[in-house]
């Protein structure tokens, strides 16, 4: 059976405006499992991108995490994301959990090359195993070496093995920052270098090499993506969430950026937590979908099923306004609801078809109906009831 990697249980998230309290999710419920890629669609402005900033711990001011629970469960255990520290997760991010924004040149800073910037988070993530392949460079060195280039590289070694006991301590911090003591970084940067180059590489950049050299403002938009998707996968996330990655690009990059990350999701092994508006990207991608609507997950399950058999009526009114040869072209009845002053009971029961009196009083729960396939409607008895 699969196992269940992230776990989202009755998040709720709430922005503290001017305007008053914009109620965004509103106890949202996600089960993504090992080795899939899930989709969660909706309009703009349902909480996407809010649900996929919480598993983060990355809520921007002024939206608190007030109630739910996050859990991930990878091969170091089980924990709850949001009681977590700020140190842990800070280590958590990029080695576990990895993000691709929508936009690659805000993801990306200005005035370092591709290679300061993909180094940088091998530097902090691998940064163990790198020292580990300079000690092994060094060694071979040694054998090589005559007796005054041996005193040079047995002090190096001692530098490095330090670096390996503990990266932060304080006289290697105070040695780096001597200029010529510093040159021992020099082995270091170079097996960076070669990774960021193989990773590159890998990501189909082509002349790796040219490219570790260029700045953000030398790339193209697709070329930036692929940069910033090595920086995810460079540490091979257990959950890789792609926010919408291929939004602002044209739809032959789009296209060959969703085969790179179905090929790297196969590669890395990571699963995949892919956000967007487009129920196409969805069909092409995904196994599994969880459709938002107002700060609500409505409906989870595969795609195949929903795509075929969608259950809530708000996936149906969705699925019915996709535009068919042949077909008049249909629209969902109504409006967005402000999340300021969010419906009472079922957020869609302004705009359902089939709403009765229950709906405007009372929330539906997220019930189980068939096998891994959940609904939030009171239309629905759980399977087990
Ligand atoms: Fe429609 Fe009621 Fe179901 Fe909401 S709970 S989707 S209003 S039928």
């Amino acid at each position: 059976m699969e196992k269940n990697l992230l776990e989202v249980e009755d998040l709720e998230v709430r922005f503290y405006t001017y305007e008053g309290i914009v109620e965004a999710i509103d106890g949202a419920n996600l089960i993504l499992k090992e080795g899939e890629t899930l989709g969660l669609v909706g309009e703009t402005g349902c909480g996407k991108s809010v649900t996929s900033l919480s598993v983060l711990v990355l809520v921007p001011q002024p939206g608190k995490i007030e109630g739910g629970k996050v859990i991930l469960k990878t091969s170091k255990g089980s924990i709850d994301l949001l009681k977590q520290d700020e140190a842990h997760l800070r280590n958590m991010r990029g080695d576990d959990i990895s993000m691709i924004f929508q936009d690659p040149r805000s993801a990306l800073n200005p005035v370092y090359s591709v290679e300061d910037q993909v180094a940088e988070v091998f530097m902090h993530h691998r940064l163990k195993e790198l020292v580990s392949k300079v000690l092994e460079g060094i060694e071979k060195d040694i054998q090589k070496s005559g007796s005054f280039k041996h005193f040079i590289l047995g002090y190096e070694k001692k530098l490095y093995e330090k670096m390996l006991k503990n990266p932060k301590s304080l006289s290697l911090r105070t040695f780096s920052k001597i200029p010529i003591a510093n040159r021992y970084r020099r082995r270091l940067k170079e097996e960076a270098r070669k990774d960021v180059v193989r990773i590159l590489g890998a990501m189909k950049i082509p002349e790796p090499e040219r490219v570790a050299d260029m700045y953000p403002h030398e790339l193209s938009g697709g070329m930036a993506q692929r940069v910033v998707i090595a920086m995810a996968l460079g540490c091979n996330p257990e959950l890789l969430i792609a926010d919408e990655p291929t939004t602002n690009l044209d739809v032959t990059i789009q296209a060959q950026i969703l085969e790179l990350i179905r090929e790297m999701k196969g590669k890395f092994g990571s699963s995949v937590l892919y956000i967007t508006h487009d129920l196409g990207v969805i069909a092409e991608l995904c196994d599994r979908v969880a459709v938002m609507y107002a700060g609500n997950v409505c409906e989870l399950g595969d795609v195949v099923e929903i795509f075929k058999k969608p259950l809530h009526p708000y996936t149906q009114a969705l699925l019915e306004s996709i535009p068919q040869p042949g077909k008049p072209f249909t629209s969902i009845e109504g409006e967005v609801p402000s999340l300021i002053n969010p419906p009472i009971g079922c957020r869609f029961n302004p705009r359902c078809s089939k709403a009765s009196d229950q709906c405007t009083k009372q929330k539906p729960r997220f019930v189980e109906v068939s096998k891994d396939h959940f609904v939030m409607c009171h239309l629905y008895r759980a399977v087990h009831e």
